[in-house]
């Protein structure tokens, strides 16, 4: 077996890897710093973000200018929109993994890809009252298996976990961060994935295939509304997508003995337009003119044909009865089908389609200011393996980039510390 010793071991080449990397040696020029990395490149997830684009940060996110500062500081030009999102001025998410990881070369960083971690040791005992701040001379033992060495084992001062949850697995992401910490002691708040589509119970949804509405999704819980957010509506064959949707999932939260038959979906599909007045308008010009229009020509100006239908259908209403002869408590219930389109969630599409994991390292076990373990000191915990979770729109990405600098910038001084 292959021996390396290092003074900062991490775990992940991801978007918070690397930045604790880059941050570690910032802080300590002289600090021995290896990543290892389970893919055959640094930086895979980063590069499928904002669909290729990257979305950084926001400008409504906690300490975004830390943010602009960090990438400001390695040389990335950004791009501000004014509601809010940041991208890479190249619109590029390649362009900020690979720069991250020529900056990491750049400052002398060590990186070994294709290199899986298998399990962490804590090898002398250490006492968590006598350093807070510090690894208390423990040294940590991470063993890993590496397509080019084979069987490695590391001995490092301090230890950086950024090996990220379980969503996207694809991207080498299946939850090995939370189970080395668990195997060290660390409580692991129940990883569920979100920010993804959701499958409807109504399977006459695939009428609607490919359509994207605006208007708002409303989330119900035991009858009471916990969630409403406007946005575009996208129906697939099986149900429901759309970034309005992906944050709904986040509001799905299972308390004991609850289950998916305790939620409901509501979609305004006018939520931003007076519908009543304009069906009122609708149906006395009709009667006004005796013009044989139907139910479903009622909805015409506002819903694409094959959704107009479709919510004329759930509203009980015969689509092809004639405008002029609807009664009042016809149009009232189409109103309330176009207003709140009700669907009973069946399941959330699983980690493969998920782009966050909700729940992870309790943030309770976790100093908030250096990311570092309050249990085992000299460990530290970055981006998605602790339990965070934030909207679409850059939140979680900006929640990677904060904790890797964080802990980059405590484990390189803390480095320094034990070398004085
Ligand atoms: C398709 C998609 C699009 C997204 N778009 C955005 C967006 O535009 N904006 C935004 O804010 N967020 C976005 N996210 C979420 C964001 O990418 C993540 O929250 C963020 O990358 C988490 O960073 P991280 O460092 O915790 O983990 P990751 O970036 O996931 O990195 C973890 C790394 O650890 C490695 N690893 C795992 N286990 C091991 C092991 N045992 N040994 C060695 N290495 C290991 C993995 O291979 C991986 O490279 C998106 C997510 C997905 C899936």
């Amino acid at each position: 077996m292959r021996k390396f010793q290092c003074d900062i071991c991490i775990i992940g080449a991801g978007a918070s890897g690397m930045t604790a990397a880059i941050q570690a040696k910032r802080a300590n020029r002289q600090a021995e710093v290896l990543v290892l990395e389970k893919n055959g490149i640094p930086g895979r997830k980063i590069r499928a973000t904002g669909n290729g684009r990257c979305n950084l940060t926001n400008t409504k996110a906690r300490e975004y200018l830390k943010t602009l500062r960090f990438f400001s500081d390695i040389g990335l030009a950004i791009r501000e929109y004014p509601n809010g999102l940041v991208y890479p001025y190249s619109e590029s998410a390649a362009d900020v993994a690979e720069l991250l990881a020529s900056r990491m070369e750049d400052l002398g960083v060590k990186l070994l890809t294709s290199t899986e971690v298998t399990s962490v040791k804590i090898s002398d005992e250490y006492d968590s009252g006598d350093d807070p701040e510090g690894s208390a001379g423990s040294s940590k033992v991470i063993e890993a298996v590496s397509q080019d060495l084979g069987n490695i084992q590391v001995s490092a001062d301090e230890l950086i976990i950024s090996a990220g949850g379980k969503a996207g697995p694809a991207f080498g992401t299946k939850g090995d961060g939370a189970k080395l910490a668990a195997s060290m002691g660390h409580n692991i708040i129940r990883q569920v994935p979100v920010l993804t589509a959701i499958e409807v119970v109504e399977d006459d949804i695939d009428q609607l295939s490919g359509i994207r509405a605006r208007g708002s999704v409303i989330l119900y819980k035991k009858g009471r509304r916990v969630f409403e957010e406007p946005g575009e509506i996208q129906f697939t064959r099986t149900g429901l997508s759309g970034i309005c949707v992906f944050n709904m999932t986040r509001h799905m939260l299972f308390g004991e003995g609850e289950s998916m038959s305790d939620f409901g979906i509501g979609i305004n599909l006018c939520s931003d337009f007076d519908i009543d007045d304009y069906i009122e308008a609708v149906a006395f010009h009709s009667k006004d003119l005796d013009s044989g229009q139907k139910a479903v020509d009622m909805l015409r100006s506002l819903l694409k044909p094959n959704l107009a239908r479709y919510v004329i259908g759930r509203s009980g209403v015969d689509p092809d009865k004639k405008i002029s002869s609807l009664t009042k408590a016809e149009r009232n219930a189409i109103i309330a089908a176009v207003t709140d389109l009700r669907f009973k969630p069946k399941k959330l599409k699983g980690w493969k389609d998920a782009q966050c994991t909700a729940g992870g390292v309790d943030r309770f076990q976790v100093d908030d200011e250096t990311c570092q373990s309050l249990i085992v000191p000299g460990v530290y915990f970055t981006g998605e393996v602790l339990d965070y979770d934030g909207p679409c729109g850059g939140y979680n990405l900006n929640f990677a980039w904060l904790t890797g600098m964080a802990a980059g910038e405590s484990a390189g001084k803390a480095v320094m510390r034990s070398e004085e």
